[in-house]
């Protein structure tokens, strides 16, 4: 269809069904748009794993949709809210405000967690009640176990498409991660995590004063709690698998007792980490495609001409890629695993919904790296430093030179937030400081460069400049910003092994497919971004752009 035809079909829509919710003429058949997101799932995987999938998972959306195969985040730091907010609305961390998982707040003078919002506690699920521990150590720095999208300081299309049509549509996302569901959720849907300290899936005060009939019901079967003391096991013999090879390697992670080599045992709630262990397992995302499977039937999604929503992102990859790295066997598995359980909710869909009334989008919130020993093993140089002891570090060198103690405020990766309070008392020279500590940054084994907020003119055109201004809140974004060496580690020690949130390739490529009606089957491989995706939709809908989307429409989406 060409685009005349596209918009005098729009246009002509608007003119006979003015309050009808699907303007663009390929939308017309779409009751829902299943919007997933799997955490974690670097460009090149669904190439990688390509033969191992069945007919009607991954390969359905890869042979029967538009397939993007040289996407990226435009953004430097690529972590999970700041992808996620980036799909959701369209726009870049400078306008959505999601700079990081964590930034420092110089009006409290504390690290905050990015979703935290004491003010809409969690919602507590009637009968779960526990603790577990975090191993995750951003949502560490939350104080509190409010949630809301109040940090999000952009519209997502979920958003206007509700307004477009004064509420008619839904908007239901779900994911492994609180911060996931919240972003994809935007201000107008409601938003489920999976709690790692009961196996429920929630919600907070924000969203509801009570949970719905089928939420409950949901929870009150305990799904998560299926494989307490049992094992994860190869789905497939393993020869079947590319990476049979990689499943002891030293610098995997032991999860307390889960193992670093198949078959992974699961522990007891009440040794406190069994939930995380379901995270870290194909489980976890088979617990969020039952959730999001009970949401279609709870909320009677795209059972009329209002479209509505479902957003599921599944963290499972993400997670597993965190512990044992992208190239073990465990990856492996878990996306193989991942491709079962999205054909079986396709089935559902079909049968529920219909497969013409299904638009599928897929993307990623980030890619990953391989661990830093793995790369060394294939003749890199690489670095692991962590960002309290680079800090200390750089304020002893800072006091010797100017005079200033701690000049250095706090260092969360990638943000180092300087005092400015005690540099001007003590008439030290901020410019002055931050030329020592971009220079001695930069001569630090596997730190490839700091970039003040002001480049420096040697600075000016550099590669990354664009992504670390992308990136930059004033309010939010610390004065310098400090990249990695490509594969090089940049996070203080503990359980996880191997963190994304550069802005190499290997963590800005992410996979975008569109597949549903009216959509031709076509891989494309010139680049487009993941800012794209909030657009086109808002484009095929017709509804208001995203407040701070700056990405393009995809063409080959609408034609
Ligand atoms: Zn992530």
């Amino acid at each position: 269809m060409t685009p005349s035809r596209t918009l005098r079909l729009a246009l002509a829509s608007v003119l006979l069904f003015p309050v009808a919710s699907p303007i663009a003429a390929d939308a017309s058949d779409t009751r829902l748009v299943v919007q997933i997101t799997v955490d974690g799932l670097r460009g090149d995987l669904l190439s990688r794993y390509g033969r191992s999938f069945g007919p009607d998972g991954f390969r359905r959306l890869t042979e029967q949709g538009v397939w993007y195969t040289d996407a990226h985040h435009q953004h430097a730091n690529t972590e999970t809210i700041v992808g996620h907010a980036t799909l959701a609305t369209g726009a870049h961390p400078s306008e959505h405000g999601m700079v990081g998982n964590s930034w420092y707040n110089r009006a409290d003078g504390r690290l905050g967690y990015n979703i935290e919002d004491p003010d809409q506690a969690l919602l507590p699920v009637p009968g779960f009640e526990g603790e577990g521990d975090q191993l995750d150590p951003t949502q560490a720095a939350a104080e509190s176990n409010g949630r809301s999208p109040a940090n999000l300081l952009a519209s997502t299309f979920g958003d206007e498409l509700i307004k477009s049509n004064n509420g008619l549509s839904k908007v239901i996302a779900a994911s492994g991660k609180d911060r996931s569901a919240v972003a994809m959720a935007g201000h107008s849907g409601k938003a489920f995590w999976m709690s790692v300290a009961t196996g429920a899936y929630e919600s907070s005060t924000f969203y509801y004063d009570e949970y719905p009939d089928w939420v409950t019901a949901w929870n009150a079967d305990r799904p998560a709690d299926v494989a307490i003391a049992t094992e994860w096991r190869l789905a497939d013999p393993l020869d079947s698998y590319l990476l049979a090879a990689n499943d002891d390697r030293p610098y995997e992670t032991d999860l307390k007792g889960f193992g670093r080599t198949f078959p992974h045992r699961y522990g007891a709630p009440e040794d406190g980490l069994y939930y995380t262990q379901v995270v870290v397992s194909p489980l976890g995302d088979q617990l969020t495609a039952s959730f999001g499977k009970a949401a279609v039937l709870g909320e009677d999604l795209g059972k009329d001409d209002a479209v509505d929503i479902l957003s599921l992102s599944f963290s499972g990859v993400d997670a597993i890629n965190h512990f044992f790295g992208p190239s073990s066997l465990e990856n492996e598995e878990v996306v193989r695993v991942l491709d079962r359980t999205l054909a079986d909710l396709f089935a559902f869909l079909d049968q529920e919904v219909g497969r013409d009334h299904v638009l599928y989008v897929l993307s990623s919130d980030h890619g990953m790296p391989e661990m830093p020993e793995f790369m060394a093993d294939h003749g890199h140089d690489t670095a692991r430093n962590g960002h309290t002891a680079l800090a200390e570090d750089l304020n002893a060198e800072v006091a010797a030179a100017f005079g200033v103690e701690d000049a250095i405020k706090a260092f969360f990766r990638p943000y180092i937030y300087l005092d400015h309070e005690a540099i001007a008392a003590a008439g030290g020279d901020q410019r002055a400081i931050e030329r020592l500590i971009v220079d001695s940054l930069a001569a630090r084994p596997g730190i490839a460069m700091a970039m003040p907020s002001e480049p420096f003119p040697e600075q000016r055109g550099d590669f990354l400049e664009g992504p670390i201004r992308r990136n930059f809140h004033p309010a939010r974004s610390g004065d310098i910003y400090v990249v990695q060496s490509p594969y090089s580690f940049l996070l203080d020690p503990g359980a996880i092994a191997v963190m994304h949130g550069s802005p190499w390739r290997y963590d800005t490529h992410v996979p975008i497919l569109f597949a549903g009606p009216g959509i031709e089957a076509k891989q494309v491989s010139r680049q487009v971004a993941t800012v794209d995706v909030a657009v086109t939709l808002s484009a095929i809908f017709g509804t208001t752009m995203p407040s701070g989307a700056s990405g393009k429409v995809l063409s080959e989406v609408l034609r």
